[in-house]
């Protein structure tokens, strides 16, 4: 990943951890302490292998475990890991290493950003989100009470390592959950990407690795892209947002029991009628999708929701700017921008077509 003509960190994608030990030390560990944050479920996976790689190529490795879910992800959690790195002297100049999903990422980033007001950290994204979307870019945060990311900082990553052997031992429903955010990425830019999606579907499907590093190579491309346009989120990087108008909307409602790849992926669909009602794209472009949503286990409707309250939660959005709501639409499948004009009429009929 680049910013202003220069490389901040590199993503590396592999097949296994054998060439961790190699991209870590790169980093000028060797004095260092490392401490490995990872949750309660991908410690019993993947702890004791990685702590044994990355004590070959630092001072001392420890590690800080806490209960897997997302109700974790606040500043009880991140207290936690303050004491654990006080308590074991941690200094300005070791490193952190989030082992996980999203949640440990996030989490241990902003721990990250502002243990002695900021210390490097390293990223293996273990679940398919994180690999494509939530390990790259610098987001970290946290939860605060019932309000999502509510307490954060930008804080790139020295270096992203991705394994994608370790997508084998990830809950079917977390994998679908995935592949919302992996087909949105194609949808927003890159048409090519999306069809390439259609045509390697059964492999994807299978876990086959090399199709899986092709699959996470292209997604994070996108995503890298946007992210070097507009680091903090200024304007491009809001296209990434594609779905997720509605998308929160729906995930807060549903109290958090639907996955956030999943109602994002309900939420494009609805979105994707908005497109097609202005003549940006075709009923036919809409089935494909829908279709792809299908093969992948993701859900194309919702229950239980009506369209009053949907609306009323896209107010609280963190994508209201001076009182507009900030949608994001695709101009033609594989290209989106930012839209302020949607109306309340538009989104109505948009969330038709996806309730049951
Ligand atoms: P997660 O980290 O909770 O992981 C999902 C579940 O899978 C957990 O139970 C975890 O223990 C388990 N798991 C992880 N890897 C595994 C593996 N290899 N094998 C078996 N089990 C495994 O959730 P997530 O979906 O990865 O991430 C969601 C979080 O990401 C949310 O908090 C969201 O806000 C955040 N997010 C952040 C960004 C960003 O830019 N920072 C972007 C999107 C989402
Ligand atoms: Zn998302």
């Amino acid at each position: 990943v680049h910013l202003d003509g220069k490389t901040i960190y590199d993503i590396v994608l592999e097949d296994s951890f054998d060439a961790l030990a190699k991209e870590i030390s790169a980093l000028g560990t060797e004095k260092k302490k490392i401490c490995i944050i990872a949750d309660s479920n991908v410690a019993d996976l993947y702890l004791d292998e990685v702590t044994k790689i990355l004590s070959g190529c630092c001072r001392e490795v420890t590690s800080y475990v806490f209960p897997a879910g997302e109700e974790n992800k606040n500043l009880k959690t991140v207290q936690g890991a303050y004491e654990h790195l006080i308590l074991n002297h941690y200094d300005r100049k070791d490193l952190l290493v989030a082992l996980g999903g999203g949640v440990t990422g996030d989490l241990c980033g902003f721990v990250a950003a502002t243990y002695l007001r900021g210390v490097d950290f390293v990223q293996i994204p273990t679940t398919l989100l994180s690999q494509v979307d939530s390990g790259i870019g610098g987001k970290t945060g946290v939860d605060f009470d019932s309000y999502k990311n509510m307490v954060g900082a930008f804080h790139m990553p020295k270096l992203v390592y991705t394994d994608v052997s370790v997508l084998r031992t990830l809950p079917d429903d977390q994998f679908s959950g995935g592949m919302g955010e992996v087909i949105k990425h194609g949808l927003i830019l890159d048409k090519e990407y999306f069809d390439w999606i259609q045509t390697n579907r059964a492999k994807i499907l299978a876990k086959d690795a090399d199709t899986l590093k092709l699959l996470i190579q292209g997604s994070d491309f996108i995503k890298r892209e946007v992210v070097e346009i507009d680091p903090t989120e200024q304007n491009e990087r809001a296209t990434l947002n594609f779905g997720h108008t509605l998308g929160h909307a729906i995930e807060k409602l549903k109290n958090f029991t639907m996955l956030h790849g999943h109602c994002v992926a309900v939420g494009a669909l609805a979105a994707m009628n908005i497109c097609k009602e202005r003549g940006l794209v075709k009923q036919d472009e809409i089935d494909a999708y829908k279709a792809l949503m299908e093969y992948f286990f993701i859900p194309t409707s919702v229950s239980g929701l009506n369209t009053e309250e949907v609306i009323a939660a896209t107010k609280n959005d963190k994508k209201m700017e001076a009182g507009v709501i900030k949608f994001i639409l695709l101009d033609r499948v594989g290209h989106a921008y930012i839209d302020r004009t949607v109306t309340k009429d538009e989104m109505e009929r948009a969330l038709a077509t996806i309730f049951r």
